[in-house]
């Protein structure tokens, strides 16, 4: 059984590396504990290689290990996650090499764990001092199995089944043994903490492993053919827990995102809440000009009107979802809608910002949702105002390309990086959900507006470069 354990020790493993590279040192603590895995692995493939050839060089168990072999990589090539199990992804390559290793020896189990890894690990792309370590770790606890199943000799049912249960043992112990060893040793920490918990981790994958492999063993001494019968529930367990786990992960980071959002949202509805709340009790206390009277009052309704727009997109939100609302399509003018959206932003632009339109000359008449349109440019001028905290140019393009009338707001603010531009589509979905950029938002607003323009038949997308703005455009189609 390998466990992400071994991942988390590699991965381990390299951070340390580079660290002491950039500290200009060398022989990290995880390379002095991997190395000795590494060594002990290729003697010991050297010796079960000798064996193998000297003992049981005919056709007959050539074959059979080879097709262990290529059950044992497929099993490995597709890790079965474990509900409840920390460590992670489990594979069911365990059975295969303990099949091995009582059907055919030590040897046969070594060769059996080494080319499995080996090949997995060749196949993944992973680096040769990565790929050294897994496939030793494998032929050590190969070998192992092999000199558990030792314990019990004869061919009745009972001798078989306690060969199996013995190797999957050995296997098991060296597995956890050595991924311990070497990761308590690449942070100094101490071992049979680590070793408890790992054991305890991993107590319920190494039952069923150990349970699977009696009955392979069992069915493979009947006929090799017959254990052919273990592989059709084996994938579908395989691919119905895989499946399982994919689902629960998306549900977990949705309830995640769940929890960003709902402390977003407290404090976006905080923050007016307190500016309409300051600005009633100055009114009714204090004697007022009437020229701080009318500051406070321009305070309570641009702030009421934000809180209605935050409660407005939230309700929005569910809607799109849950219920299409059916856009009411008809002809009306891009540019006019345009000239609306940008002189409404223009009365409340911060100073360090300008904002242009530029239009085509004789655009066709659009055949889309006006309000909705009309909702979708509103929030992603909004969005360029909020994203440009150093001020800059906000630019609005209509232009017709490909048939159809595009609309584009470009601003030059923080702008995306690469590989955040596609979830920021996402529901609750924010760049910087801790706001430590001091912008607040829901991460609603670009996960309606895709909807919504969709609902219309169009697309919304964008181009942007961290750090230097970002373009937002949605085309919809010409009356
Ligand atoms: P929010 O309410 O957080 O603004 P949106 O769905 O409108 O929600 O946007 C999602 C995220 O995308 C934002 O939190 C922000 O990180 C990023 N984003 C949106 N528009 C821009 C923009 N013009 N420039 C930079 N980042 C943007």
């Amino acid at each position: 059984m390998r466990t992400e354990l071994a991942t988390a020790a590699t991965k381990r493993r390299y951070r340390l590396g580079s660290s002491a590279r950039e500290h200009g040192s060398t022989g990290p603590s995880a390379s002095r504990a991997v190395l000795p895995v590494v060594v002990a692995g290729a003697i010991l493939l050297g010796f079960a290689v000798a064996d193998f050839v000297l003992h049981y060089w005919s056709s007959h168990p050539v074959a059979g290990v080879l097709a262990l072999l290529a059950a044992a990589i497929t099993a490995e090539a597709f890790p079965v996650p474990i509900e409840g199990v920390a460590a992670g992804r489990t594979s069911l390559a365990t059975i295969f090499i303990v099949g091995a290793a009582v059907e055919y020896g030590w040897a046969a189990a070594a060769i059996v764990g080494f080319g499995t890894m080996l090949i997995v690990e060749l196949a993944s792309r992973r680096s040769i001092d990565r790929v050294s370590y897994n496939a030793s770790l494998y032929t050590l606890a190969g070998g192992a199995a092999g000199f558990g199943t030792t314990l019990s000799r004869g061919d009745d049912l009972g001798s078989l089944a306690a060969a199996a249960v013995f190797g999957s043992t050995g296997f098991y112990v060296v597995d956890i043994l050595l991924l311990t060893w070497v990761i308590t040793r690449s942070r100094s920490q101490p071992f049979f903490p680590w070793f408890r918990r790992a054991m305890m981790s991993t107590a319920a994958p190494f039952a069923v492993m150990a349970s699977l492999a009696v009955i392979l063993v069992v069915l493979w001494s009947r006929s090799p053919f017959a254990a052919v019968a273990l592989v059709g529930p084996l994938v579908v367990i395989a691919l119905y827990q895989r499946r399982v786990h994919g689902v629960l992960e998306s549900l977990r980071e949705l309830d995640r995102l769940k929890n960003e959002f709902i402390a977003v949202v407290s404090h976006e509805l905080r923050t007016p809440i307190t500016s309409v709340y300051g600005a009633a009790v100055t009114l009714e206390r204090a004697k007022v000009d009437p020229e701080k009277r009318e500051s406070l009052l321009q305070v309570i309704y641009g702030e009421s009107l934000r809180l209605v727009r935050l409660v407005d997109q939230v309700l929005w939100a569910s809607r799109v979802e849950t219920a299409r609302v059916e856009p009411r399509i008809h002809a009306w003018d891009a540019e006019e809608l345009a000239a609306t959206v940008v002189s409404a932003a223009r009365t409340h632009l911060p100073a360090n910002l300008t904002l242009e339109l530029r239009t085509h000359a004789s655009l066709p008449p659009v055949a889309a949702d006006r309000e909705k349109a009309n909702q979708i440019l509103v929030n992603l001028v909004e969005n360029a105002v909020k994203y440009s905290p150093n001020g800059g140019r906000i630019g609005v393009l209509v232009s017709r390309v490909d048939g159809r009338i595009r609309f584009a707001v470009s601003d030059e603010g923080l702008g995306i990086p690469d590989q955040d531009q596609e979830r920021i589509f996402e529901k609750f979905q924010r760049l910087d959900p801790d706001l430590a950029r001091g912008v607040g938002g829901t991460g609603l607003g670009l996960f309606i507006c895709r909807e919504l323009v969709s609902q219309m038949n169009g697309t919304l997308t964008v181009e942007s470069k961290e750090g230097d703005g970002s373009t937002f455009a949605f085309d919809l189609p010409v009356a």
